[in-house]
């Protein structure tokens, strides 16, 4: 419980108009997309950096948990205040600060949702690469230190490799800038890639320099439909091998795509099992090339079905069905157990198969989609928490696929972050000497435990 003299100090610092106690705020900034629900003691809304420093320094003079939290659609509890405390919320701080043409960046303040900077950058002829399917709502501060994907990601890569530089506040109230104004930067330890993924354990970013691109001038979206999981799978593996360099490489299951047509009031086609999204990108030459080499591999592979979008409104269409699926598929089942595992490409069909296998046996509905070019599946286990049997299954079922992830070389979280939910598999990744050397680096930032307690170790 936080101390009346510490909820009147940070009134007293950042202003009455950005500190609340009241049931309905701590209620509004209790969950996040988990469903995980923990009351914080106070909600404040950042406005500036000064008073992001004010807020530490009030939390630790009252020795109070701080959370910092943008959109809070973050998949694995990395916002709840799981020991109490108060959420700094930055849906405030949404300035786009500086966008220059010259020097291909922008400057952004934490808040500013992804969306927003995708479109100011089109406006100006440049191109923001990463799209989490969340990003109408998610905030670059959320997604630096989720080190957010999406589908683009293949391509382009993920938040990180977007991130120039970054003003951050420590738990000592000391400002950092990380990083710099270039691409090329080797000069002492590579503190910014420190703090990005670091789901808001070391440090409180203040400020982000992102690199920007060209925007493409042209692109082109696919959907091809199979008549078996695996026939999908091998699709995919298929057009990763050959070089076509997608821009987009997606997989949805019947599962999701059963979801999404009830969910838009749609009839699908009783025979499709499996359908890819690929979006090729480039100039108008570069397109059509690649255009033409992947209708030869659709056509080698024999699919049920293909359908192209060449404009943007037809484009839209087709990834309305891709962005719908996780509201979709949470109407299947009171609970939604979403984990973003990878695998290396050529082990996509292994992976896939081995999870089918684990539904079939253990009397399972786990829904399969994601960004398959990169081996991200997402792998939702539907469950019912008051069938006892069935979440004692869907225990062992997760256990079994973490640990194979693992053994094929991949990684247990893809893009989600590890937060509370995946905390119980960190041993399957990692050494205890790792997980040590997590917890000094932990301490070294936040000696007092102070900041984002109870994450990820
Ligand atoms: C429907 C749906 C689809 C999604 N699709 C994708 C997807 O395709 N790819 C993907 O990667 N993720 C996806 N996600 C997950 C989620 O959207 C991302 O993790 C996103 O980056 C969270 O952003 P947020 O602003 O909501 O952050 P929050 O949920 O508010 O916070 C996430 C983490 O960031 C920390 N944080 C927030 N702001 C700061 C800051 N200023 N300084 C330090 N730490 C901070 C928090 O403490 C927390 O640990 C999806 C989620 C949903 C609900």
């Amino acid at each position: 419980m936080i101390e009346k003299k510490a909820v009147k100090e940070l009134i007293a610092r950042v202003g009455s108009d950005k500190v609340f106690t009241d049931r309905e705020y701590l209620l509004s900034y209790s969950y996040d997309a988990t469903g995980m629900e923990y009351l914080p003691d106070a909600v404040v809304f950042a406005g500036s950096d000064e008073d992001v420093a004010a807020v530490i320094a009030v939390c630790r003079r009252y020795a109070v948990p701080l959370v910092p939290r943008g959109a809070g659609v973050g998949y694995s509890g990395g916002a709840l205040a799981v020991q109490g405390g108060v959420v700094l919320v930055f849906t405030r701080m949404n300035r786009i600060l500086r966008l220059d043409r010259e020097s291909l960046l922008a400057v952004v303040e934490p808040g500013v949702v992804t969306s927003d900077l995708q479109a100011a950058a089109e406006k100006a002829g440049l191109f923001y690469p990463p799209d989490p399917a969340s990003l109408k709502t998610s905030t670059i501060g959320g997604n630096i230190a989720e080190n957010s994907g999406g589908p683009r990601c293949f391509k382009y890569g993920v938040t990180g490799n977007y991130v120039l530089g970054l003003e951050a506040r420590l738990m000592s109230g000391e400002k950092v800038r990380l990083g710099s104004e270039t691409i090329k930067n080797v000069a002492g330890y590579d503190l910014k890639s420190l703090l990005i993924g670091s789901e808001g354990t070391l440090a409180v970013v203040t400020q982000a320099t992102l690199r920007l691109l060209p925007l493409p001038p042209c692109r082109l979206l696919f959907r091809v439909d199979f008549s078996s999981l695996a026939a999908g799978a091998r699709f995919v593996q298929r057009v990763i091998r050959n070089h076509v360099q997608p821009s987009v490489l997606e997989f949805m299951d019947r599962s999701s795509l059963q979801a999404v047509y009830a969910y838009q009031g749609l009839p699908l086609d009783e025979r499709v099992r499996a359908a890819v999204l690929v979006e090729v990108d480039g100039s108008p030459a570069e397109v059509a090339e690649r255009e033409a080499r992947f209708e030869k591999m659709v056509a080698e592979a024999g699919p049920l079905g293909r359908e192209r979008a060449g404009t943007f409104a037809e484009q839209e269409a087709l990834w309305a069905t891709r962005r719908s699926v996780s509201p979709a598929i949470a109407r299947l089942k009171p609970k939604k157990i979403n984990e973003d595992i990878v695998v290396p490409g050529g082990r996509i069909p292994e992976m896939v198969a081995f999870i089918d296998g684990l539904a079939a046996e253990f009397n399972l509905c786990i829904v399969l989609f994601g960004h398959f070019g990169d081996g991200n599946i997402h792998t939702n286990l539907m469950v019912d928490p008051d069938d006892a049997a069935e979440m004692s299954r869907a225990e062992i079922v997760l256990d079994r696929i973490f640990k194979r992830v693992v053994e094929l070389g991949g990684t247990i979280s893809g893009e989600h972050g590890i937060g509370l939910s995946k905390k119980p598999f960190m041993h399957y990744q990692f050494s205890p000497v790792e997980l040590e050397l997590f917890r000094s680096i932990k301490k070294t930032f936040d000696p007092d435990n102070l900041l984002n307690p109870g994450k990820i170790i």
